[in-house]
């Protein structure tokens, strides 16, 4: 769809990586990624200049395959500036899907097994986003006991993630990347469909350069690796040039 007509309006929500406008158009946001970043629930917190825009680049990139290839999403397409992008306004699930191919992050810490065992099909667990718990793991049961989804609605997302996950690897895989691990979140719009909402990036997948095992994503700033800005523009520079290989 061409976005260029959609005018953005007030700031609606301001989360911790994102800054989310109404539009002219009642179906639709404006998304803007901005340069804040935090990891630990909060508790690190840092702004790197540049990050937003690189982020950006990588999301809508990721998105727009993801709707190519049939994965219901909620982009609509570019935004009024690099950083941003239109979406539909969905009500979102109170759940953070993490799938993974290799073990890593929280899954080495949690069940202390050696980092990188890898998984086949890839391993989906959940969180429920509530800041009052602390975003634990949630349980299927759980899941639908507190009636956060149907069993049939769980049964969608799981196989959206397990396809999303071949997806993006595949994705990262051309720009010389190695997904490791990912999180993504679902939207319910007001016909009831279920799609993916957020953002798909360096902030929210574990990716690490195919060559040198670089630290491509967020771990740089949760490590303090430093050259946190110059891994996503490195990232968001391969993204550019698969989509435009003149460049
Ligand atoms: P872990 O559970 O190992 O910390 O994270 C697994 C994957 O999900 C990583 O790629 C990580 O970036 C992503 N992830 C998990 N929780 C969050 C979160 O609250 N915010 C973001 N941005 N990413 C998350």
């Amino acid at each position: 769809m061409d976005t260029d007509t959609i005018k953005r309006g007030e700031l609606l929500h301001k989360g911790k990586a994102n800054n989310v406008y109404l539009t002219d158009h009642a179906e639709y946001l404006e998304l803007e990624a901005s340069d804040r970043i935090s990891a630990g629930n909060g508790a690190k917190r840092d702004v790197i200049s540049g990050k937003g825009i690189a982020n950006n680049i990588i999301s809508k990139a990721i998105f727009s395959v993801l709707e190519s290839r049939g994965i219901p999403t909620h982009y609509v397409g570019p935004g009024s500036n690099e950083a941003s992008k239109i979406v539909k306004r969905a009500t979102p699930i109170l759940l953070e899907v993490i799938g993974r191919f290799k073990a890593a992050g929280s899954y080495v810490k949690r069940y202390n097994v050696p980092n990188m065992i890898p998984f086949d099909p890839v391993f989906i667990e959940y969180t429920y986003k509530s800041d009052a718990a602390g975003d634990p793991i949630i349980g299927e049961d759980a899941i639908i006991a507190n009636g956060i989804l149907t069993r049939r609605e769980l049964g969608y997302i799981e196989y959206v993630t397990e396809q999303v996950a071949l997806i993006v690897r595949e994705f990262f895989s051309q720009c010389n990347a190695d997904l490791i691990d990912f999180k993504i979140e679902f939207g319910k719009l007001p016909n009831g469909q279920i799609i993916v909402i957020d953002e798909i990036s360096p902030d929210t997948c574990r990716i690490l350069d195919k060559e040198t095992g670089k630290s491509l994503d967020k771990d740089r700033f949760r490590n303090d690796l430093g050259d946190v800005a110059e891994a996503y523009e490195e990232v968001a520079g391969k993204v550019l040039k698969l989509s435009n290989p003149n460049h």
